[in-house]
């Protein structure tokens, strides 16, 4: 399973949920669950058992969403992974034998946080041009051979456009990659990023039945940041209920970002 359908299974699955929990709740209360007992106005047994079950299920069920988001999580960091990569064997035998060509190639990226930043699959923060920290050792100046830190990006459109269907609230970027770089089957991995352009999708993010109009910043669920912020770009019906504050126009924010948008 990929981690949007993950995502989706969940979406779901909150509703049928809610009304289960509520059903529960009714039906304890109609048949005297939750009186003392004492009065004899109900079995004692019922009330013990649902008591019980209650106590169980305000323990129990926090672990499990928890657990369930953790897994979303894992699921996506290792998509973000295995990306640009296709398979990980370098397409030459010497690592500092490096490809003398341009690395131009293209990713999706989500737009997070209070003040809109370009995130990666894998949660990275990164702005238009930037360089590539590594995460898992400190030491490392990215790209290095045999650790997953660098930029990556797909050198075929069309690959990175089958990500961006699998993952309806990113964004497709067209990047040059500098510095040390590997080259893969699919795309490269390098020391430095600039973003040259971002293509805005033709229907609204929410609704996908009428054209986008503006930005707006909706607050989502998710483990890097137990909640956070994503910015969607959604037609006038789906973005008129946000405050002035939660919104911005296409100029605003290409000027945020600092990158050029085209449609
Ligand atoms: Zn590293
Ligand atoms: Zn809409």
């Amino acid at each position: 399973m990929d981690s949007a359908s993950a995502e989706r299974k969940l979406g779901e699955f909150l509703p049928k949920f809610c009304l289960g929990s509520l059903i529960a709740v009714l039906l304890a209360f109609l048949f005297g669950g939750f009186s003392s007992g004492s009065d004899g106005s109900a079995p004692l047994l019922l009330h013990n058992f649902s008591r019980q079950f209650f106590t169980l299920y305000i323990i129990l069920v926090p672990i499990i969403f928890i657990s369930y988001l953790l897994y979303i999580d894992f699921l996506s960091r290792q998509e973000g992974k295995r990306t640009a990569t296709g398979n990980r064997k370098l397409i030459y035998d010497d690592a500092f034998d490096l490809p003398s060509q341009d690395m131009h190639g293209y990713k999706i990226a989500f737009i997070t946080g209070q003040v809109p930043t370009l995130t990666g699959l894998t949660g990275d923060l990164y702005v238009a041009d930037d360089t590539a920290r590594c995460e898992s050792n400190r030491e490392h100046i990215p790209p290095v051979v045999g650790c997953d830190c660098g930029f990556y990006a797909y050198s075929d459109i069309r690959d990175a456009k089958h990500q961006l269907s699998i993952n309806p609230t990113s964004f497709l970027i067209n990047v040059d990659l500098y510095g040390i770089g590997f080259a893969y089957s699919r795309g490269f991995r390098a020391e430095s990023q600039v973003v040259n352009s971002m293509s805005l999708p033709r229907r609204c993010m929410r609704c996908k039945i009428f054209p986008p109009i503006r930005f707006v910043k909706s607050h989502k669920f998710g483990f890097n940041s137990f909640a956070y912020w994503r910015w969607e770009f959604r037609c006038q019906m789906c973005s008129s209920i946000f405050k002035e504050e939660d919104r911005l126009s296409q100029d605003e924010m290409s000027n945020v970002l600092g990158i050029m948008m085209v449609k």
